[in-house]
């Protein structure tokens, strides 16, 4: 066995249907008082619910989350915080508002909860990527990671088909890296291989009938454990593409990443065999693939999410910015960085090929 080295993150996790009824009781075993509850505009009814079952112990609400963490953003809920008195947040919502709650947790300090409501996995995670004049930054901090995530499941019942099939592709990605990471481990590889089953039986399952209420509970199972590795350990290829389309094209998150997936697991397939196994026996024989980046594409095909750049906005002449991008600081990846073989791994995304279709072999 490889040596390793593990940290885990110290976090507490309730989940299960009704877990946000024991909200009121965690919050006062959190020590804290005045908690302001934060959300996107489209999720203020279901916070301001929420805000409703904690009782006097909600201070406010602010209802104004949006993608990318802008910090003008973080700015008005600080404003909010002060005037009134907030000694802690509860974000309620998916990636966009748990990272506004850890923007003001990592300029202030307070305790953080997070009822997540999609399966992105940031609740799990000491990241943060935040925009200012239209620059998005990364950092890193142990005050970013939330004290406390209630996980219940009937908050996602309400998660349309489309953005929880890419959701849960988005989940899968963090684990896949997970399992090749420089510095991976058993627990999280083992955490990570479960999180990808969990999900790629689930996806299907909530596509066909989104009331599945054991599909969508096992989907927040997998989603917790692969936000626990994208905390965890670090990402490589996969990530640095989705970084960079995300960022130079404004593309949508989850669908970026479900397009992406397959080919950087392609790419990087013959340098990390144990990872590919894994992912191979976590798919399960249900696409019946050859691969385990066959499996993905065929797992995102039958969900029904976007299989192409193209259709998601990605400009044809942006490729070739794109690869000069995602190769000029790259992120450790088991297989190196090629600047001919990365550009064809864009384009092949940009058509909708199959994944590998055009990159040259290592
Ligand atoms: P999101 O939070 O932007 O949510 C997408 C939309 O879905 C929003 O309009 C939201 O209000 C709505 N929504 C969320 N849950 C819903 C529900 N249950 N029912 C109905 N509508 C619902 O999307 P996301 O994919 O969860 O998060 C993406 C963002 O999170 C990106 O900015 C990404 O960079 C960030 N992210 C960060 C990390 C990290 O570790 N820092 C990890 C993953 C994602």
């Amino acid at each position: 066995m490889d040596s390793f080295t593990y940290e885990g993150l110290p976090s507490r996790v309730v989940f299960g249907w009704d877990a946000l009824a024991s909200l009121p009781a965690e919050i006062d075993r959190l020590g804290v008082r005045r908690v302001l509850v934060l959300a996107t505009p489209p999720q203020r009814a279901e916070a301001d619910r929420i805000a409703g079952l904690i009782g006097d112990r909600a201070a406010g609400l602010f209802a104004g989350a949006v993608m990318h963490t802008p910090v003008e953003v973080t700015e008005q809920a600080l404003a909010v915080v002060r005037e009134c008195g907030a000694d802690a947040t509860l974000a309620v919502g998916g990636g966009s508002t748990t990272g506004l709650g850890k923007a003001v947790a990592v300029r202030t300090d307070l305790p953080q909860i997070v009822v997540p409501t999609t399966y992105a996995g940031s609740e799990m995670t000491p990241i943060l990527g935040e925009t200012e004049n239209g620059v998005k930054t990364t950092r890193r901090d142990p005050r970013i990671l939330p004290e406390l995530v209630v996980y219940d499941p009937a908050l996602t019942l309400s998660l349309p088909p489309a953005l929880s099939a890419t959701s849960g592709m988005n989940a899968i990605a963090h684990a896949v890296e997970a399992l090749y990471a420089r510095d991976r481990n058993p627990i999280v590889s083992l955490m990570s291989e479960e999180g990808i089953r969990a999900l790629a039986s689930a996806l299907p399952a909530i596509v066909r009938d989104p009331a599945d209420w054991k599909a969508r509970e096992r989907a927040l199972y997998g989603a917790w454990l692969c936000g626990v590795a994208l905390g965890t350990v670090g990402m490589a290829l996969h990530h640095k593409l989705c970084h960079v389309l995300g960022g130079s094209f404004d593309l949508p998150h989850a669908e970026t990443h479900t397009v992406v997936l397959p080919h950087a697991v392609a790419y990087n397939a013959a340098a990390a065999p144990a990872a590919m196994a894994a992912v191979e026996r976590a798919l399960g024989g249900r696409q019946g693939h050859r691969s385990a980046a066959e499996g993905l594409r065929r797992l995102a095909e039958a969900v029904g999410a976007p299989v192409a750049l193209k259709d998601i906005g990605m400009p044809a002449d942006g490729i070739d910015r794109a690869a000069d991008l995602a190769t000029a600081n790259p992120y450790w990846n088991p297989r190196p960085i090629e600047h001919a073989a990365i550009r064809a791994l864009i384009e092949d995304a940009w058509e909708g090929r199959s994944p590998g279709a055009t990159v040259p072999r290592a």
